[in-house]
Parts: C-alpha cells; structure tokens; sequence
C-alpha cells in the first residue's frame, strides 16, 4: 500500500491596498508566469515559467476562476483527511513572505475570531480540517471507537513554546525541548495534549492557541511573522474484531511558516543570492527539501539542523504525506520575493516519498 507522497501548490493573493503597481503574475493551465519588465542590452521582458500540482489564483474575486479557501480546502486538506482515515500520517504546511497569505489560507481572516473562523467564506484549511473530521467521526461504522487529540506550538527562534499551555505559561515563555522516541520519533516533552469530543471543542483550543500566538508575538515585540506555528491533530481509531482489538493511528500537523523574506533590504541582490533567510528552521527545510529531491538513497539529510525539521522529520521523508502551500502576492513591488518562493516551492515538487500506514493488532 504505496502512495507518492508530495503535492505542491502555489496561491496568488489579491493585490493590496498599497500595491497598486502591475500584476506581474499569470497563470496559463498549470503553469504559473511571471512577466518581469523589459532590462539589460535586449530590453525584451522576461516570462519566468513554473509548474506546479496546483495553482491557486485567488487575485480577484469577481474572476469566474478564482480559488476560494474551500478549494483549498478540498484540494490539499481533504486528501491529508482522508488519508489520516487510512493510517497516514500527513502534514501541510504554508510557505511564503510575510503578507502573502499564509495565516489566511491556513486558519482564514480573522486567526483568534470564532465567527470570522467559522464564517463559511473566510474560514481557513485547519478549521474546514477539524470540521469535516468530526463528520467523518459521526459517520464511522459502528464498533469502531475514535479519540481525538490536538497540540498546538510555535518554534520561535529554535525554541518550543506551548500555545495551549494552562495558565500562564505562554507569559512565561519557559521553552520545551525535543527528545527521540525509538520508535515513534521525535517530540515535544512536557507538550500539552487535550482530547476533545466535538469540532467546538477543537475550534475553541484553535482560537486559544491563535490568541496565545498573538499576545506572546506582541509581548516579545516581535511579529509572528518570526515564528512557525504547529498544530496537530492526533487520530486514534479502535475496532475490535473477532475478540482482538486493531488501532490505526494517524498525526496531521498544519503548519504557518514563518515569514520567508531574506534579512535587509531585499533589493540587496548580493544577499539574495546568498540565500540569506531570516530563519534557521526555513533554511535548513530548504535543504532537507533538495536532500530530499535528490534522490539518491543514503543521501545524508540534515533533520537536526533545526528544530522544525527534527520534529517534522516523519512527515517529510518518512512515514507521511505531506503537502505545501506556497503564497505569494502577484505586484511587481515583491517580484525578488515571490521569485525566491517559487524557487523554493519547485525544489520541493521533486520529493517522491513513500508511506506506510500505521497499523497494528494490539498486544
Ligand atoms: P501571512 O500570514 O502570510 O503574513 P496573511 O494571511 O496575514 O499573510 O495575509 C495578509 C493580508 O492579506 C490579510 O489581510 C489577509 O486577510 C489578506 N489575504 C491574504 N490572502 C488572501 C486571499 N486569498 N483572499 C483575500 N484576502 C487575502
Ligand atoms: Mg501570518
């Protein structure tokens, strides 16, 4: 039972507020263009072409081809559901600069609002998750029983910080090490998990964690655009059959990077080409990725270079399948940044894993 395991997929925001310069970006089938203006001694403009699994153009509204959040929803959230039904284990997780519409896709407009969350059309891949996973719970033959847990953290400069502690401990700000299981992989020691029975449940943990992600951003004077936020949802599911009890159990985590803008000022091409990025954990993704993409067996990938990758490490080259959101904005003021995600993201689309479902009688 062998399934290939990466899917790549690219959403173009609207233009914003202050951006009103060109849309340097056009999508033609499955290939995503960007024009850049005429330059050098030719003076011809340049098409940059890239190929994805998935384009999403969500650049205006009134376009009768513009993706919706359930449509990315259905596209990328439903395939790791189902999967998770399955005994895979699967992770999403959105890529790009800070604004390009990273929390938007993931949690909707409004992160720490219920009604926004809930709102049919802002609502984001995790909460459409969560829903529809407690939907297939309802629906579930009988005698199978299924427990649902949920933890939720944010790595913010190497450190682990739990965003569903009790009390204070946010405030505190005391961070979490990673330790090795033999057999189940890294994790986070002494993070909180809480079982919830219902989607309400889920969501109100979601809106506290996004609130606790919110005030510790603030609290720190920094923007959670430095951060990567985790959250994970643990399936268990039981069924006894002739008297012996089978599990299956499944982990989806869906991930806000944080921001991928390089340090400085990003017209400083001598940093871009030095690949300067803001963050450790993003770097050493990028190469875990092209490890990864190379191929070739016994290929040395650098999990522990960063705590993000060591806790991700099942889910990007082992028992998992996994799935990237790259965002980018479509005006010519971020061209150098939108051109380093898709960069990026076409790096990744070349990751062929395989997974294996988790599934065991009990002892
Ligand atoms: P990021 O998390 O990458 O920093 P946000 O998700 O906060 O970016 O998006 C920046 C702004 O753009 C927000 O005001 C958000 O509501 C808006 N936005 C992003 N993507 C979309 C979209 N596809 N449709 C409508 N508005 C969007
Ligand atoms: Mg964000």
């Amino acid at each position: 039972d062998q399934v290939s395991n990466l899917t790549v997929a690219i959403r173009i925001r609207p233009m914003g507020a202050k951006e009103l310069g060109t849309n340097v970006v056009k999508i033609r089938d499955k290939e995503l263009i960007i024009r850049t203006q005429p330059s050098g001694a030719s003076g011809m403009a340049t098409d940059h072409i890239f190929q994805y699994d998935h384009i999403f153009w969500s650049c205006d509204e009134s376009d009768p081809i513009y993706a919706t959040q359930e449509d990315v929803f259905m596209t990328l959230g439903k395939p790791l559901l189902n999967n998770a039904f399955r005994g895979y284990n699967g992770c999403l997780f959105a890529y790009g600069q800070t604004g390009s519409g990273k929390s938007f896709s993931m949690m909707g407009r409004n992160t720490c609002d219920s009604i926004d969350i809930d709102t049919e059309r802002y609502s984001g891949v995790t909460p459409r998750f969560c829903k529809d996973l407690f939907e297939r719970v309802r629906t579930l033959d009988k005698g199978w029983i299924a427990t649902v847990e949920v933890s939720y953290f944010e790595i913010y400069n190497e450190k682990i910080h739990d965003l569903l502690a009790s009390s204070s401990c946010v405030s505190n700000r005391t961070p979490l090490k990673v330790r090795e299981h033999p057999i189940w992989g890294p994790y986070v020691v002494d993070l909180s998990v809480h079982t919830v029975k219902t989607y309400e449940e889920l969501r109100d943990w979601l809106l506290q964690g996004n609130k606790n992600r919110a005030t510790a951003a603030t609290s720190m004077n920094e923007k959670s655009s430095r951060s990567h936020s985790i959250f994970s949802i643990e399936l268990s599911l039981c069924e006894r059959i002739k008297g012996e009890d089978m599990s299956r159990r499944s982990k989806v985590s869906l991930i806000d990077l944080a921001g991928s803008e390089r340090l400085g000022n990003s017209h400083n091409t001598e940093k871009i080409r030095e690949g300067v990025y803001i963050n450790k954990s993003l770097l050493t993704l990028g190469k875990v990725i092209s490890a990864l993409a190379d191929q070739k067996k016994n290929q040395f990938v650098p999990y522990r270079d960063s705590v993000l990758t060591w806790l991700l490490r099942e889910s990007l080259g082992g028992n998992s399948l996994t799935a990237m959101l790259a965002t980018i904005s479509p005006a010519s003021t971020q061209l150098e940044e939108t051109l380093a995600t898709l960069r990026y993201a076409c790096q990744a689309r070349s990751i062929v894993n395989r997974a294996r479902v988790n599934e065991s009688p009990h002892d």
